[in-house]
């Protein structure tokens, strides 16, 4: 693991980003990177695996938001990338903060697949193709196992709070699933604490991570 240089601005304007991303974030009223941004968005960019430990509240969405969306293809309607999260609650959360960072980029699908939730609906979803996947390993899983998901085009995977997914025991619905993934991905994982458990997953799943560390200041 190789520990991330000082920030040197918090400009967004420094990034290689569309002129499209730099006017809506603008719009969101997001004037400067939050630390965390920072430091993850010229690794995410590059691209490189990252390993990503900050509080919440700190701006980790938009940090890989920007970053898949930056990678995306959207004249190839397959999914490119696929965000896991612990709960339903998160994976709308970070459904709805995509859609938000993708407004200004034209015919940007997203899909949210949580348990829960009927599976029709999101079968028929999936027929009608997406560019961005966000939900919980169980029902991640269950369309990979059904064959109404494919990764085979992924360029993207994000762990969110992989702490907590660890803690809900869901270590074997993750390996799953990136068993069905290419291994030319790139993988950004992102939790509130560092532990052996996070240590182990990123060594098996992530190729010479970055480690980024922002300790809070409050
Ligand atoms: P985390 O995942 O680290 O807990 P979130 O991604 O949920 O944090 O972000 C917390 C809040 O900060 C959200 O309301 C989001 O819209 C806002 N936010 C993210 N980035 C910025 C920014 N650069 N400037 C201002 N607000 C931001
Ligand atoms: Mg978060």
């Amino acid at each position: 693991m190789t520990l991330q240089v000082p920030v040197t601005t918090t400009d967004f304007s420094s990034l290689p980003l569309k002129p499209a991303m730099l006017a809506n974030l603008k719009t969101l009223g997001y004037r400067e990177m939050t630390p965390i941004q920072a430091a993850s968005l010229p690794v995410i960019l590059k691209p490189q695996d990252l390993i990503a430990q900050a509080k919440t509240g700190s701006g980790k969405t938009a940090a890989f938001g920007i970053g898949l969306l930056a990678r995306l293809n959207v004249r190839h309607f397959q999914v490119q990338a696929l965000v896991l999260c612990p709960t339903r609650e998160l994976a709308d959360q970070v459904g709805k903060e995509i859609r938000r960072l993708a407004r200004f980029t034209h015919n940007v699908k997203v899909l949210t697949l949580c348990g829960g939730m009927p599976l029709g609906p999101q079968i028929g979803s999936l027929e009608h193709g997406a560019h961005i996947v966000v939900g919980t390993p169980g029902r991640i899983m269950e369309h990979l196992r059904k064959g109404t998901l494919s990764l085979s085009s992924l360029k993207t995977l994000v762990l969110d709070e992989a702490d907590r997914m660890l803690d809900m025991g869901f270590l074997d619905s993750i390996n799953t699933i990136i068993e069905q993934a290419p291994s030319d991905r790139q993988t950004l994982l992102f939790s509130a604490t560092y532990s052996d458990g996070i240590r182990r997953i990123s060594g098996s799943i992530q190729s010479n991570p970055v480690a980024i560390t922002v300790e809070s200041h409050h």
